[in-house]
């Protein structure tokens, strides 16, 4: 018996079975995008007033690096 979902982003009728290696979605589309929603929500400061999307440049400074390696050190 095929079980039968709704994609969670599109709302398309897609099959739930290991035949559908992006499941619960109906295509590797979907899936993409639906997570890429999901890590921008964990991600979101709330209190930003400007809802414009802009990449936060403070995220993978290479100084904070150098920073965590002298704590280490000492
Ligand atoms: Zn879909």
């Amino acid at each position: 018996m095929k079980k039968k979902i709704k994609c969670p982003h599109c709302g398309t009728q897609t099959e739930y079975s290991e035949a559908n290696e992006f499941r619960p979605f109906c295509s590797e589309r979907c899936q993409l995008i639906d997570f890429g929603k999901w890590s921008e929500e964990e991600f979101r400061v709330p209190d930003r007033e400007n809802s414009a999307p802009q990449y936060d440049v403070d995220h993978g400074n290479p100084g904070d690096f150098e920073g965590l390696n002298q704590n280490l050190l000492h």
